[in-house]
């Protein structure tokens, strides 16, 4: 399957990086309309995914929407884009799956936040994790991290880039 057509994209600013993950929108396209839909929380994109080659996601699963409504969002270049891998699992209870943008945007990396407040780069620091916590190997099976990152799309960053320079000349900066 191309990742197109998985249809799950992520809509981010670098600038506003706060809680140390880049992404601050999260947008899933419907398969019937192809309307932008914003899914408000991490969770509940983050569950939708998981299925989301199985199971096609429809404007009638947000809740109050319907194919009918006006888009969420329009996908333009004004923002940069990163297209999002199909059935990436769950993060197990008690981690946050991060997603940080490098400083020159040419690539992201995945972290999961472990139970005892480090952070896991690669199955290399989960086995160590799991080795050093070993009650935790029911509940954090290495099988449910996974670190693949989403995709960039290229010509999102170079127009958002002009985009932000026409603002700021506009507003006088
Ligand atoms: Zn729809």
């Amino acid at each position: 399957m191309a990742l197109e057509d998985t249809r799950i994209w992520v809509r981010f600013q670098t600038r506003e990086q706060v809680s140390g993950d880049s992404i601050n929108v999260y947008a899933i396209k419907c398969c019937k309309c192809e309307k932008w839909r914003i899914i408000l929380t991490k969770e509940e994109f983050e569950i939708i995914r998981v299925n989301f080659s199985v199971e096609p996601w429809f404007c009638s699963k947000k809740p109050d929407c319907s194919c009918e409504h006006p888009e969420d969002i329009h996908y333009d270049t004004s923002r940069i884009w990163v297209i999002d891998r199909p059935s990436i699992p769950k993060p197990p209870p008690e981690t946050e799956r991060l997603l940080i943008m490098r400083s020159d945007l040419s690539k992201m990396d995945a972290y999961y936040v472990m139970p005892n407040g480090k952070r896991a780069r690669g199955k290399r620091d989960v086995d160590r994790f799991l080795k050093e916590n070993p009650e935790y190997s029911a509940t954090l099976p290495a099988s449910s991290f996974n670190f693949s990152t989403p995709k960039i799309v290229k010509e999102t960053i170079l127009e958002s880039a002009k985009w932000a320079i026409a603002k700021a000349e506009r507003e006088g900066r």
